[in-house]
């Protein structure tokens, strides 16, 4: 037991998938489970092909001191081709993809890059809950830090599990004294909008209830299933689960 509880660092996708329902938690997370795995897609495939070109621009020290030029083969070299139905329908997605890069290099060219990690995972724990995050970027500020993270999907914001992990983390990790802030910026890299959330600091040390009580449940094995239309719809375990939801039939 003790090395489970040991092994347990909450994520926040850890946090969420318990919250959508335990039982996918369980498909996706706890050894004894079947493993299910979600179809490739041309939209995740997409995400995680930007993801990664953005990790490696940074890695070569930030768009002021990487030319557009270079931009097309930092894709290239990291292009994932699952999901797409036509080559056509790829090529497409790969033009966004080098666009959306070189708009972001555009804007942010005449900043100085000031990035403290580029997709480290961070552990750190608080109150005995231990926690494992992986920003998409941390940057300095002054005073303060900017933690940033990159989105594809139209719709897409931060989560309050997001950002509470993080700033908790990045809080111990750091030692921040309260007059140096962390902010938190989401990068909607398709459409170059970019939107900063503020979380409250004493927002963030409330949720630390919520963690330790939801990973004493995790510990505890309560994976009993949440079935609903919206979290059963999208969820990866929907063919295999047999308490997936299923709407009624007029025979029904
Ligand atoms: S199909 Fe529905 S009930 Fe089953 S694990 Fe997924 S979300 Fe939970």
């Amino acid at each position: 037991m003790k090395n489970l509880e040991d092994a347990l660092k909450l994520s926040p996708s850890r946090v969420e998938a318990y919250e959508q329902c335990p039982r996918l938690y369980w498909y996706r997370y706890e050894p004894d489970s079947p493993k299910v795995t979600r179809p490739p897609s041309a939209a995740l495939s997409f995400g995680n092909s930007l993801h990664a070109a953005m990790r490696s621009l940074y890695q070569q020290g930030g768009p002021a001191h990487v030319p557009s030029a270079h931009l097309p083969a930092m894709l290239a070299a990291v292009w994932r081709s699952e999901g797409y139905a036509r080559p056509e329908e790829e090529q497409a997605a790969k033009r966004r993809a080098v666009a959306a890069l070189v708009n972001y290099r555009e804007r942010n060219r005449s900043y100085p890059t000031r990035s403290l990690y580029v997709e480290s995972f961070l552990e750190a724990a608080l109150d005995d809950v231990p926690f494992l995050v992986r920003p998409d970027r941390v940057d300095t500020l002054s005073p303060g830090l900017l933690a940033v993270e990159y989105k594809t999907g139209r719709n897409a914001k931060l989560g309050i599990h997001q950002m509470a992990i993080a700033y908790l983390v990045l809080w111990k990790l750091l030692r921040r004294p309260s007059d140096r802030p962390i902010r938190f910026l989401l990068v909607h890299l398709d459409s170059g909008q970019e939107q900063e959330q503020e979380l409250a600091e004493e927002k963030a040390f409330e949720q630390l209830a919520v963690y330790s009580a939801l990973r004493r449940r995790i510990l505890q094995r309560e994976f009993l299933a949440a079935p609903s239309a919206g979290a059963c719809a999208f969820c990866e375990a929907g063919r295999v689960c047999v308490y997936s939801f299923k709407p009624l039939s007029r025979e029904d």
